[in-house]
């Protein structure tokens, strides 16, 4: 007998996230050194952190042998998002918050809507629950969202939208999702994941925040590993209905959201100045990136985050090819997208010798 045996069947089911590989494996595997590396393969902000952010990490190292009191990010995150602390849910990452909203309407008999090529949490958090996941096809590599309307069955509880998504990049304008919402049986949530919201022209950011109120089942949720560049600390939140986040609230583990988080994540808020000097160095990389797909005759999809994800053909061989001249992109086949690889956007040397590395490797 195997204890796997004795296991949930629904847990043996899932396959395991597969993350970016880290500069110190790729280091040890190839026996180059950690510094000659760019890793271009998780979204991360090629400016590190707030500086303000920094200095407020060290100062709650005095402090560590107390838990953590939530008290003061709850107040600024409802106050920079115009809702009350009583609907802000912080998470160990944006990961963590979808995680609850899995927990609390998801358990075997219930299903819940995907998009094809959509994040991988989503999958993740659905099956862990014993809820069944519905795939709906993409249309145009994003989320069809006449089709995920049309999937809904009377036990589906749950939808998850990634706007824009990972690992594609597509973006759904604000107008279609808020028609979608209107669509959907106000009985079935929609957790609307905006972790690359800042990264949108802010011609195309919508204060979503603000549509809880006519639609008490919509959670939206927001990271700080992005733009914010702490993915290392985890944090990320839910805003929600007061309802809602209460329901999250009873099944987050107390202390989730760790003290050097916390100071983090409250320093860096409204660190304007950071937030704006990440956007533009992301927007005139995002350029560099695509001037030079274009000039090396490789399909794209247009890009709406950090990152950009293009057609490499064979691209296990050309990641291959990437990883031998220390240069860590991403392969997105477990997505299904077996030809296709995604790279973040990088700082202008890392973006010069991505592109150059490609040129090699194709
Ligand atoms: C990166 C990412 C997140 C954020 O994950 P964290 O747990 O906050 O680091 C959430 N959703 C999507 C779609 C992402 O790409």
């Amino acid at each position: 007998m195997s204890l796997v045996d004795q296991a949930l069947p629904y847990v043996r089911a899932i396959s395991a996230y597969q993350p970016g590989k880290p500069i110190t494996e790729l280091a040890r595997e190839m026996g180059i050194p950690v510094d000659s590396i760019v890793k271009l393969a998780s979204n991360e902000n090629p400016l590190g952190m707030s500086p303000k952010a920094k200095k407020a990490v060290l100062a709650a190292i005095d402090g560590v042998e107390r838990y953590p009191d939530q008290f003061d990010l709850i107040k600024a995150v409802a106050a920079k998002a115009g809702v009350a602390p009583g609907q802000v849910v912080l998470g160990n990452g944006s990961n963590d918050v979808l995680d609850l909203a899995a927990r609390v309407f998801l358990a075997p008999g219930r299903s819940a809507i995907f998009a094809q090529h959509a994040f991988a949490v989503y999958p993740l958090a659905t099956l862990s629950t014993g809820a069944e996941l519905i795939a709906v096809p993409a249309k145009n590599y994003g989320h069809d969202l006449a089709a995920m309307r049309a999937a809904i069955r009377p036990e589906t509880r749950l939808i998850w939208i990634a706007n824009p998504n990972n690992p594609t990049g597509n973006f759904l304008p604000y107008p279609e999702v808020r028609a979608f919402l209107e669509s959907v049986p106000k009985d079935v949530v929609v957790v609307l994941d905006e972790a690359y919201n800042e990264y949108l022209p802010p011609a195309d950011r919508v204060d979503t925040a603000s549509w809880i109120v006519d639609f008490p089942n919509l959670i939206v949720c927001r990271t700080m590993s992005k733009i914010y560049g702490l993915a290392g600390l985890r944090i990320g939140y839910a805003l929600a209905s007061g309802e809602v986040a209460d329901l999250m609230n009873r099944v987050r583990q107390p202390f989730n959201v760790n003290n050097l988080a916390l100071a983090g994540a409250l320093a860096a808020l409204d660190d304007d100045e950071f937030l704006q000097a990440s956007y533009e160095l992301n927007q005139r990389g995002m350029a560099q990136i695509v001037a030079g797909l274009e000039k090396l005759g490789l399909e794209y999809i247009k890009p709406h985050g950090n990152f950009v994800t293009f057609k490499a053909g064979d691209a296990a061989a050309v990641n291959q090819k990437l990883l031998q001249q220390g240069v860590i992109v991403r392969p997105i086949g477990g997505y299904g997208l077996p030809e296709w690889l995604r790279v973040t956007i990088g700082s202008a040397p890392e973006n010069a010798r991505f592109i150059e590395a490609l040129e090699k490797a194709l």
